[in-house]
């Protein structure tokens, strides 16, 4: 495979995009100074039609590095569907879907969004009524559509496997190797990741034309622009500490993650009851239940999010001020995806960690395979 340094050939400013009129028009429209280091390596690898594997994490703009290219690519003369984005959660579809729509805004590409946990009545309609040329979807869903014959995937000319650390990790292996064995030989495939385990490599060399390898150093968006802190708390303070924090901030936006449903659903429950108006997601959430939520805590309709790990990566919500920790995180990798949800693109946040006494010999391993220091600090004054 070849490497950065083989291919080095960065662009500097989205104005130098080999982009037709309406594209460059588009993306100029969305208020980037520059491109992100991803999109620098990405795009001119990309647009010339070369398959490109991409070590980047959410956060990284890795979302518009796939599909300026996939829209340039989509001729509106072609029938059939010509892209598919493959995307871990019904979540990442939706705002995959969104930025798509939003750079085709002056020539409309409209993508099907395919995934689970919504009746697949509307989207068989969708298939047979609209002639979208791409679909962005979930692996489960999408095979679904493939086994009814409802989608067909023989006129694929670009892919993007977005997350396929993600996906793995979710067990769709299996149904993503059927869905790509559907697709035609000759096509053009991106692969997105945060990591580059062994299956991943596999999955490069079964499925890519020798890929250009693409790294950007911004591992964690972590390091520079988000602000980590734990509190020490006793385990039945964690509540107060939370509203103490909250109470504290200006203009607060928090998400507050906790493991388990039930945990996320007790704690939303508390706050609405101290007067905390809030919002609950999890994965027993349907999704218009998701979606209005998400709607509600984006237009600062509510200002704390409750959510346990489905909330975790891919979302992409601007001004997030306070990640919190309510519970740990499972591992560092989740800590990691966690606190991404704060200080996007390049704005500032604070991420903290409530710690209870059972909790410190966990987050000490946590703690120790993270880039950047965690500080420990007290409450607000105001506790
Ligand atoms: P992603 O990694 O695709 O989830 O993108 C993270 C966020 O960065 C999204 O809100 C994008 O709209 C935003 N974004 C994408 N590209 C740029 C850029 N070049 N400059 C600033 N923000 C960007």
């Amino acid at each position: 495979m070849k490497t950065n340094a083989d291919t080095y050939n960065p662009l500097t400013t989205f104005a130098d995009l080999p982009v037709s009129e309406r594209l460059g028009r588009a993306v100029a429209e969305q208020g980037w100074d520059a491109p992100t280091p991803i999109q620098a390596l990405a795009l001119p690898e990309l647009l010339r039609g070369e398959d490109v594997v991409g070590l980047a994490q959410t956060g990284s703009g890795k979302t518009a590095a796939f599909s300026i290219p996939l829209i340039e690519a989509l001729d509106p003369k072609t029938k059939g569907i010509q892209a598919l984005v493959l995307v871990p959660t019904r979540e990442l579809a939706a705002q995959v879907a969104a930025e798509i729509t939003s750079l085709s805004r002056h020539a409309p590409v409209r993508p099907i969004v395919l995934c689970g946990g919504v009746s697949i009545g509307p989207q068989i309609k969708a298939l047979r009524n609209r002639s979208a040329g791409l679909v962005v979807g979930t692996p489960g869903r999408i095979l679904d559509h493939l086994q009814r014959g409802t989608l067909q995937l023989g006129t694929v000319r670009y892919l993007v496997l977005d997350e396929a650390d993600r996906m793995l990790d979710m067990g769709f292996a299996p149904d993503v190797g059927r869905i790509l064995s559907h697709t035609p030989d000759e096509r053009q495939t991106a692969l997105f990741s945060a990591t580059m385990p062994g299956t991943i490599q596999g999955m490069v060399e079964r499925h890519m034309r020798s890929p250009h390898r693409l790294t950007v150093e911004a591992e964690a968006p972590t390091v520079d622009t988000v602000e980590q802190l734990y509190y020490r708390v006793d385990g039945r303070d964690k509540t107060r500490a939370l509203r103490t924090l909250i109470d504290a901030a200006e203009e607060p936006r928090v998400v507050v993650f906790r493991r388990t449903k039930h945990g996320a659903t007790k704690l939303h429950r508390q706050l609405e009851r101290d007067g905390y108006r809030s919002g609950l997601l999890h994965g027993g959430k349907t999704q218009s239940q998701r979606d209005k939520t998400l709607a509600a805590f984006a237009g600062g309709r509510t200002r704390i999010l409750v959510a346990t790990n489905v909330a975790a990566r891919g979302l992409d919500i601007p001004d997030v001020s306070h990640v919190v920790n309510y519970d740990l995180p499972e591992d560092a990798d989740t800590y990691v995806h966690r606190i991404g949800r704060t200080a996007r693109a390049g704005r500032e946040g604070v991420a903290v960690t409530l710690l209870g006494d059972s909790e410190r010999k966990e987050f000490d391993k946590i703690r120790r395979s993270l880039p950047a220091k965690v500080h420990e600090s007290s409450l607000p004054l105001s506790a």
